[in-house]
């Protein structure tokens, strides 16, 4: 097999990926990304996600403090949920606004006032949250960074997907890749690795009978690093908590304006940004309260408000074939007549790897960023995927050798390519399909331990029957016949950790629906999951997170510096 040497390994090229391979090359040279689709159009900035703005906007002239930004977000219902990191927030608040700099130096556009100034926004309060941020032209966001990634000379080796973490003892010392075109394998020898898979995306049937990578995010992200992760034994939390971003059959679950009403005609929600969370856990709640299907209705709106709707959950907000005119019109659906079913769907998880202000992990020479952590947003993929950077920059720079296991090289590259070796058994379409499907069934938006007890049982069968017989024709086969390998490791940790949690999280950013456990319940007050993968079975535990306050600024100045 190919061995390739470097000082800092980062797996993906996405917003996270690039802001730490760039940051890590301010320290060392022998920097290298591997990226499973191309850098042009990958990770979600790639696949013309062009977010309107970029917020929190914090410490600059209208904008929130960020204590004022920390305490909003606890006031919001996504603070409710009692196991936040509020100094994650701080962080963001603290280290964003130098940030947005960079990337307007990079090739940003940003949206200006009169003055010539950042048209920086602020609304101290509005309905469930606050927020501020600056509008930008969102088009510009992936140009700037891979022009940047070039301007640097930063290597990135394309169509190479990230197969398992090669480890010594707990130190992560490299990665197995594959050419997805080819099927050549390399061994990735880092003295660091930054893990930036983005997120755990094609885990439900999104539109059923439509196409298979409809979702919101890039169809790419299969899970891969939080299960790679997960088999090299790091330690993993709130894979329980489901993201809340709903997709409405294929199109972003926001900003659709107008009422919703039910079967019976009846409307029981009145749209507004304001209630950006809330609004879908109505939805969910009238479809529990069988009064489903429910419809959106903006035949009211007046010529106005339709041509706002139009701009926010047009291309502006969401992917071009996917945005809500769009979805009108491939439906038949004229927005002036018709309505139009809404069907909320779950669109992945928020937890991953477990952590630190650095990015770190619980394993050596590991550290992890953007959605592949629980981010979810730019400013967090890109707050924390600089630290990343730079810690994996000076580990890697004070690290000494660390040579490859050979056998745990050859046992990875067996069992990769095992499907090779079959020419008759499951395609990874049936088995990603049926995983899909258990999933959908068992493990939605509301759960519960009947559910979830019976949605383990059948994923665990797929993993005995199913998952051994796998076969692959071609090198793409193999991708997938790999990502359905790691979709199966995401849905089980999703599924035990949701039945270990005996408690409902209230409905926000994140949340945990349990229908036999209704409620939050004080045991479980600042309580994360925690899953780990110990001689070779899930043992899952409690881990209590901080204080539900804002930090004090002395409390971040303790961890300002990013150190290895
Ligand atoms: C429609 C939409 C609207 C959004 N709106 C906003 C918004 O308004 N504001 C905001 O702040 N955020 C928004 N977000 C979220 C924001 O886009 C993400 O948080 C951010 O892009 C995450 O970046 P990332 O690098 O972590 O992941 P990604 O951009 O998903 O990149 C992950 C990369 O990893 C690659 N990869 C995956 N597996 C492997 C593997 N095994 N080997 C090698 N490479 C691999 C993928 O191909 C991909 O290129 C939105 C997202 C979407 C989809």
């Amino acid at each position: 097999m190919k061995v390739v040497e470097t000082d800092v390994l980062v797996v993906g090229a996405g917003a996270a990926g690039s802001m730490a391979s760039i940051r890590a090359s301010e320290f060392t040279k022998n920097v290298l990304i591997i990226e499973k689709a191309v850098l042009r159009s990958c990770g979600n900035l790639g696949m013309g996600h062009h977010t309107g703005e970029l917020n929190p906007m914090t410490n600059v002239p209208g904008g929130p403090t960020s204590e004022e930004f920390v305490e909003g977000y606890l006031f919001s219902s996504s603070g409710w949920s009692g196991v936040e990191r509020p100094m994650d927030k701080y962080i963001i608040a603290e280290e964003f606004p130098r940030i947005v700099r960079d990337l307007e130096r990079w090739g940003l556009v940003i949206e200006k006032d009169e003055d010539g100034k950042w048209a920086t926004y602020w609304n101290k309060f509005i309905g469930e949250r606050m927020e501020s941020g600056v509008p930008v032209k969102g088009g510009t966001m992936k140009k700037c960074l891979v022009s940047e990634l070039k301007r640097r000379n930063i290597m990135v080796v394309e169509r190479t997907m990230a197969a398992d973490l090669l480890t010594r003892g707990n130190k992560v010392v490299g990665v197995v890749g594959m050419d997805v075109r080819t099927g050549e394998l390399t061994a990735f020898r880092a003295k660091s690795v930054v893990m930036c898979t983005g997120s755990a995306s094609r885990t439900y049937i999104v539109v059923p009978g439509r196409r298979w990578f409809w979702m919101r995010d890039m169809g790419t992200n299969s899970g891969d690093g939080r299960a790679m992760c997960y088999r090299a034994g790091v330690e993993m939390t709130m894979m329980e908590l489901m993201r809340t971003d709903h997709m409405i059959g294929n199109t972003m679950g926001r900003y659709w304006w107008g009422k919703c009403v039910n079967s019976k005609g009846e409307e029981f929600l009145a749209e507004t940004y304001k209630k950006r969370w809330g609004r879908l856990w109505s939805m969910h709640l009238e479809v529990l309260k069988e009064n489903g299907p429910i419809y959106w209705d903006a035949r009211q709106l007046t010529e106005e408000q339709m041509a706002k709707r139009n701009y926010y959950g047009s291309v502006e907000k969401n992917y071009p074939d996917i945005c809500i005119p769009e979805s009108y019109r491939q439906r038949g659906l004229d927005p002036r007549k018709d309505l139009a079913e809404a069907i909320p769907m779950p669109i992945g998880f928020l937890g991953g790897p477990d952590f630190k202000y650095n990015g770190g992990t619980s394993m050596e020479g590991l550290y992890a960023a953007g959605d592949e952590i629980w981010m979810d947003s730019l400013s967090g993929a890109f707050v924390f995927s600089r630290r990343a950077g730079e810690a994996a920059a000076k580990y890697a720079l004070q690290a000494g050798p660390s040579p490859m296991d050979e056998g745990q090289v050859k046992g990875i590259a067996k069992a990769m390519l095992s499907p090779l070796n079959r020419s008759e058994g499951y395609s990874p379409q049936e088995l990603e399909e049926k995983i899909r499907a258990i999933m959908t069934r068992y493990a939605n938006v509301t759960k519960t331990e009947g559910m979830l007890k019976r949605g383990i049982d059948l994923v665990s069968e797929l993993r005995r029957r199913v998952a051994p017989q796998l076969c692959a024709g071609n090198p793409h086969d193999l991708m997938r016949a790999l990502e359905a390998r790691n979709i199966l490791d995401v849905a089980e940790m999703h599924m035990a950790a949701a039945l270990y949690r005996t408690e409902t999280v209230p409905y926000g950013r994140h949340f945990h629906h349990r229908l036999d456990y209704p409620t939050q319940h004080p045991t479980w007050y600042r309580q994360r999951v925690i899953i780990k993968k110990e001689d070779g079975a899930m043992k899952l535990f409690k881990r209590q997170t901080t204080e539900q306050r804002s930090p004090t600024r002395e409390e971040y100045e303790a961890v300002k510096e990013v150190k290895p």
